[in-house]
Parts: C-alpha cells; sequence; structure tokens
C-alpha cells in the first residue's frame, strides 16, 4: 500500500484487468499517470510499457490509479515487460531519492532502468514445450507444432527453431499458448552468474578480526545500520570488507560495491577475481551496453549476487540487498555534477535504509559529513590504528618557503632534491606531487601583461608541452600558442607563470638526467589499460622517479616508494570554499600514505608558504582527531553542512540578460522560503562566470536541517519555468561553488 502521508510503500499490491493503476514513466512530465490493467493483472513495480500520445513509452506500475475520472478517455497498459517486477524497497529508495534530490519520479526511473539498455528480454531466450490442455479445433498448421514438439521428446526448442520447423507465424504459437496447448517458458539463465565462491580470509590480524566478527553479524541481522571502516592507507581494510561481501552473499544476498572512479577498476577486479573467482559483474561507463544489460537483469532476477560500479550503480534495482560498501567514501567523485545531481555515497546509505540492509563507508580520511555522524551515533565507528605487518605512516616535514628567494624554473627545494640523491643511490623510489596538469597553468605577455583566455570560458589557458598547445582545463578547446601578442603585437611575449607537472617534470630531467621517470596525469594516458601499465611500471620497479597529479593518490600500492615530495598545495587551502582544508588534508594523507606501505619507511617533505596553517600542522603531527575537530566546530559555528543545509540553484544561458532576468524572477518565486529561516544568497554571476559559451549564474540557500527546504522549494519550483535556451539546475548539498 502507497501512503501518502508516510510516501511509504509497506506491501505489493495486485490489480485485476479493468481496475486503474498510476504508472511512473521514463518521460518527462506528470509523474503519474493513470492507466487501465490490461488482462492477467499486474502488480506494484510491474515494469510495463504504456502508450503516451502516439508513442510506447517504458515506466513501471506505482499504486492504485489516482483518479476516478479523467479528463481524457484512459488508455490500457500496452504490455507487461517480461521481468521481475521492482520490491516495495526498490519503489521507496526511487521516491526518497527523487525527494531528497529535488528530481522528479521520471527521473529516478530512469536512472533506475537505464531505457537504453532495451531491458526486455528477447524471445530467442524462451522455449517451447507441450502443455497441459489437449486441443479442441485441429488445423493442419496447429498439426504441425504439435508434431515438431512431439518430435522434440522433453528437449526444448526455441521459438525460432519452432517457427521455421513447423512453418507458421508467431500468430499460431500464441493461440496454441492461450489456450494452453503449448508452455513458452524462459530459457535457462541467460547469464549464469552462479560461479561465484565465497570464502573468508584465514589472515586476518587481531584487530582485523574483531571489526570482521562485528561487521558480519550486522550482516547476519538483516537490518539497516552504517558502519564506518576508518583505517590509514595500509592498515587492511579491504580484507574485512572482502568478508563482509562474503558474509552476505553466503546468506543469499546482493552486494553493492561502489568505488569512485573507473581507474581504479583494474586493480580492484583482480582483487575481486582472486577471492570471489567471477560471477560478479562490473558497472561503469566505459562497460558496454550489451554486458550493462546482462547486469541489470541479473540484479533483477537476483542471479546476481555482487555489482561494483561507480556513482550511478547506487540506482541499480537491487531486490535483495545485504551489503553496500562504499569505498574511498570522502571521494567527491562520488558527486555526480553533470546532468541530474546526486551524491551516490548519500544515497547508498539512503538505498541501506529503504533494504534493510548494512552500510560499509571505508575510509582513511571520513568526510566530515561522516564523522559528525558517527559522533552523533548515526553511524557506527570501526577504526583500524596500525597499519598491518611491519609497515609505517610515513616521517611528515615542512619546508618553509617563506623568505626563501626563488630562481626562475627552480620549484624544488634543496631538501627535497636531496632526498631524491638519497633515495636513487638506496635504489627506492620517490614522488612528487603537484595537482596542475600541463606545463604551466597561465601564460603571460611580459610586455603589457596580457593574459590568454578560452573564448568560450571565464577561465585563463594552460600551457601543455605535451600537445604543443594551450588547453582550456573547463571545456578542453585547444588553441595554438600565438607567435605575437594580440595586444601588443610583440614577437616572442608570452612567458610561462607558475609550475604544472610537465615543469617539475623538465626541472627534474635536468637535475637527474641518468633517473627513469614516470609522469602522470590525465593528460598521460587514454584509457584505464594504459594507467594499468603505468602503476605496474611503478610497482615492477621500473621507474625511479614518479611525477604526478591527484591520479597517483587513489587506491593504488606503490610498494618500492619511500619518499614523496609534496611540490605545492597552497593554492588550495586558499580555495575559499567550506572544504577545502577538509579536502586538502584528505588528499595530502592520501598521497602520503601512497609511501612506506610496506617494509620501507616513508617520509614525506611538504613545501608551503603556510607552514602554520592547521591542515598543515594536523599532516606533520598525524592528529587527525583534532584538526577534524577544529573543522567541525568552525563549521558548526557558521552553520554550513552538515550542521545546516545548502541548496544551490544554477541558471545558465547563451545571453547573460536573459538568464539573469530568468535568476531575478526564480528569487522573487521563492522568496517565501524566508518565512522559514532560509537565507537566500544571490542571484550573482558564478565564481566561473562563463563556461563552455554559457554564462552561469547562482542563487545559494541556506537553512537548518529542520526545515523542509527540498519539499518547499519543488513546490516553488513547479510553478516556474524557465524561457528557452536557459538552464536550470538543482543542486542539493553542492560541493562546488564555482
Ligand atoms: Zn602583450
Ligand atoms: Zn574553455
Amino acid at each position: 500500500m502507497f501512503d501518502r502521508e508516510s510516501r511509504k510503500f509497506t506491501e505489493n499490491l495486485f490489480f485485476e484487468k479493468g481496475e486503474t493503476v498510476a504508472v511512473v514513466t521514463i518521460q518527462k512530465g506528470k509523474e503519474f499517470l493513470d492507466y487501465l490493467v490490461p488482462k492477467g493483472g499486474v502488480a506494484t513495480g510491474a515494469i510495463v510499457k504504456v502508450p503516451i500520445r502516439n508513442r510506447i513509452v517504458l515506466g513501471v506500475v506505482w499504486a492504485k490509479g489516482l483518479f476516478s475520472q479523467t479528463p481524457y478517455k484512459k488508455r490500457e497498459i500496452s504490455k507487461v515487460v517480461n521481468l521481475p517486477r521492482l520490491n516495495v524497497n526498490v519503489l521507496d529508495f526511487l521516491l526518497s531519492s527523487s525527494e531528497y534530490n529535488i528530481f522528479s519520479l521520471n527521473i529516478a526511473i530512469r536512472l533506475c532502468l537505464n531505457p537504453s539498455l532495451n531491458l526486455e528480454i528477447p524471445n530467442s531466450s524462451y522455449y517451447y514445450e507441450m502443455g497441459d490442455q489437449k486441443i479442441q479445433i485441429q488445423t493442419s498448421k496447429r498439426k504441425r507444432v504439435l508434431d515438431v514438439l512431439s518430435s522434440k521428446g522433453k528437449q526444448p526448442i526455441s521459438k525460432l527453431q519452432l517457427r521455421t520447423k513447423a512453418q507458421v507465424s508467431e500468430s499460431v504459437l500464441r493461440n496454441l499458448e492461450e489456450k494452453g496447448v503449448i508452455k513458452k517458458l524462459l530459457a535457462k539463465k541467460t547469464n549464469d552468474f552462479s560461479t561465484i565462491e565465497t570464502s573468508f580470509s584465514s589472515t586476518l590480524s587481531k584487530a582485523q578480526k574483531e571489526i570482521s566478527d562485528q561487521v558480519r553479524s550486522q550482516i547476519k541481522s538483516k537490518s539497516y545500520s552504517t558502519i564506518l571502516l576508518k583505517g590509514v592507507t595500509g592498515s587492511g581494510k579491504t580484507e574485512i570488507y572482502m568478508d563482509a561481501i562474503a558474509e552476505a552473499i553466503s546468506k543469499g544476498a546482493q552486494v553493492l560495491v561502489l568505488f569512485p572512479e573507473i581507474n581504479l577498476s583494474t586493480t580492484f577486479v583482480e582483487r575481486l577475481k582472486q577471492r570471489f573467482k567471477s560471477g560478479f559483474a562490473e558497472w561503469h561507463s566505459s562497460i558496454l551496453k550489451k554486458e550493462k544489460r546482462k547486469t541489470l537483469i541479473g540484479v533483477l532476477d537476483g542471479s546476481l549476487k555482487l555489482v561494483f560500479g561507480t556513482r550511478s550503480a547506487v540506482f541499480l534495482p537491487f531486490n535483495k540487498l545485504g551489503l553496500i560498501v562504499v569505498d574511498e567514501e570522502h571521494d567527491t567523485s562520488y558527486k555526480q555534477e553533470e546532468g541530474t545531481r546526486y551524491h551516490a555515497r548519500d544515497m547508498a546509505v539512503l538505498k541501506g535504509f529503504y533494504s534493510n540492509a548494512a552500510v560499509l563507508l571505508v575510509s582513511a580520511t571520513p568526510s566530515m559529513e561522516t564523522w559528525v555522524n558517527t559522533l552523533q551515533n548515526k553511524y557506527r565507528s570501526e577504526v583500524l590504528s596500525e597499519r598491518f605487518g611491519n609497515a609505517t605512516m610515513p616521517k611528515v616535514s615542512l619546508i618553509d618557503l617563506g623568505g626563501r628567494v626563488h630562481q626562475q624554473n627552480h620549484w624544488l627545494s634543496k631538501e627535497i632534491i636531496e632526498k631524491i640523491s638519497f633515495c636513487l643511490s638506496n635504489k627506492t623510489q620517490s614522488l612528487l606531487f603537484l595537482n596542475r596538469r600541463g606545463y604551466s597553468p597561465l601564460l603571460i605577455c611580459e610586455k603589457c601583461f596580457q593574459m590568454l583566455s578560452c573564448k568560450n570560458c571565464d577561465a585563463k589557458l594552460a600551457e601543455h608541452k605535451l600537445y604543443n598547445a594551450l588547453l582550456c582545463h573547463l571545456c578542453g578547446t585547444k588553441y595554438d600558442i600565438p607567435k605575437t601578442c594580440p595586444s601588443c603585437h610583440n614577437q616572442s611575449s608570452f612567458i610561462p607563470v607558475g609550475p604544472g607537472i610537465e615543469k617539475i617534470e623538465e626541472e627534474t630531467r635536468r637535475l637527474f638526467p641518468s633517473a627513469k621517470i614516470e609522469v602522470l596525469s590525465s593528460d598521460h594516458y587514454q584509457t584505464p589499460t594504459d594507467l594499468k601499465g603505468c602503476f605496474q611500471r611503478i610497482i615492477s620497479g621500473e621507474v625511479d622517479i614518479i611525477i604526478g597529479t591527484q591520479v597517483i593518490s587513489k587506491g593504488h600500492n606503490f610498494p618500492l616508494l619511500s619518499f614523496v615530495g609534496i611540490i605545492d598545495v597552497d593554492l588550495a587551502l586558499r580555495g575559499g570554499d567550506i572544504r577545502a582544508a577538509e579536502n586538502t588534508f584528505q588528499l595530502l594523507r592520501q598521497v602520503i600514505g601512497r609511501a612506506g606501505r610496506f617494509n620501507t619507511d616513508g617520509e614525506a617533505y611538504i613545501q608551503t608558504y603556510f607552514p602554520k596553517d592547521p591542515v598543515m600542522k594536523a599532516i606533520c603531527s598525524n592528529n587527525d582527531e583534532e584538526f577534524v575537530m577544529s573543522q567541525k566546530n568552525l563549521r558548526e559555528a557558521a552553520k554550513v553542512p552538515p550542521f545546516g543545509r545548502m541548496v544551490a540553484l544554477l541558471i545558465s544561458g547563451v545571453k547573460h540578460e536573459t538568464a539573469m532576468s530568468f535568476a531575478k524572477y526564480l528569487v522573487t518565486q521563492i522568496f517565501f522560503l524566508k518565512d522559514y529561516g532560509v537565507e537566500i544568497f544571490g542571484p550573482a554571476d558564478a565564481r566561473i562566470s562563463k563556461m563552455r559559451k554559457k554564462f552561469r549564474i547562482r542563487v545559494l540557500l541556506k537553512s537548518s536541517k529542520n526545515v523542509a527546504i527540498q519539499r518547499l522549494l519543488k513546490n516553488a519550483l513547479q510553478k516556474v519555468r524557465p524561457p528557452s535556451g536557459i538552464t536550470l539546475i538543482i543542486d542539493v548539498d553542492p560541493i562546488n561553488f564555482y
């Protein structure tokens, strides 16, 4: 029953032919449309096809029809798709996620059913057998069908084979089928996911074992709970959650593992293969449609027990979910920043709640949101404090750049240079980290100080020697490097300002001409396989010095790495958004955590102009608790997330004037929110005021958490239609403010 007050389902309902049901389709427009139930009846959650005007559209039966009378003639459901229906927990999750993120249920259904995959099981997956009923009126065609079937004995035959052998049309078969003379059966599993093997680790340390037992008993209880599994890089968190996965699967439940980026998948697949052999599926943007289709059907019919994927996998319709693991839960890649906005980690918790499943959030540096939830006892916390085996955490020192005379084109301090020499002579690896792609982030004319900008975006162009071009990091447009300054017409007057990793590479090669150097940013590889090759070279010791951006910070083991040099993170610290400090802290911990993961003692140097910054202090002292607590206090005082709610409205359009006047109108329409204590900031030009030829205007709403801002806003926005050419994006819990 669909309860309009709590907006929750409590049971599946069955409707007989002729009754009216509300269907949610994948098409934009009204959320609920009424249809008549066809012959055979239909239950809530059934996947159906319905007519809308002159098209047939995929949808899901949601509830009893909303209207006893409609202004239009009710039409019948065209087809009940031959797939298992969605459970009430899936429906509840979809509804709740659409309300939380302020998108329509139509979009939720779209995210869940991935209509482009063409879900239906093809006819070839059915086979025919003799039925229980005797034939009443014999015809030559019917006789041929029965002759073919009886000659096959107990052997099943596909529809195509049957039609060809008996030389009859489909309608003859359908007719015999309806009369029960022949039976159509779903072919035995089109996808065989049954090969998955479950086993438990036998090498857990005492600390690991204790946590593992806790987590496994939570899974056995088949009730909702979110557990934070915190442990430094290399402490053996993965072993614990692999056991949790095995526990859930051995109890017949399904498991979803989320990871932040495709790049991490290749390494992870290998670990999963070692443990579970086969019978699991991947879900991310590089997976072929054909595979995804199999996966989606396997998820629905319950034959597929383990899926691991990036954020969109959180919307897959698991009917029997027992565990969700969110690896690197603090990672901002979990936030969908294109199209429909949602945070996959938060959706995972919501999904776990409605599925009565355990949710395991895994991180060495948990997000503030998660950390505060553990303080408030909403989540449980399990901490692995030591590194596994003999490995230790690297010792971190700061190199204060303040007061040093900066020589042109020298970005490595003498301390870092000495340390690299030492590593080279000891045959261990060094890593230089700078989170800036290209050769130089900025070119400036030394005669007239003109800087070069992208014509589509409010962004300066970065110089990339790899492409011998200038590149806009917002829209990806490449430009030739101008020979003369477009402003003062001086020749070759542009000079690079500041380093990107290509410039660090140049300096490093000059200093260490015989060292083997691997440079790694998103520009240096094309596919996850390329990246894997690169990591292989590092792991097998073919590389002396690694120079990389944040690509190297995630998930990979570098067993030979003993030194990390951080060239510059000060820029990130001055980012000015509420998460700047937190994100810099997490990034540094991850990068430094690459060193000394095994038996090598690690060391790290950070070059900085702000040695007194709380982030720097926390990283050196290893006192995470104190840092996180101070950040928490700052946010609590400012009433910003997680101690308040924010919703961003982003208005964009090719014409600034139209976009701004719509934004102003929009604010008048939501002004009443102030009566509920909601603060409204803007409209104002966004920090990046133009991107991909479109002007961007922002409105930010800030409220306390006990205001139902989503519901209020959704109601208000239903009356507001952006004019043509203007896009309005709603971003609940925004993490980017540019
Ligand atoms: Zn100039
Ligand atoms: Zn651009």
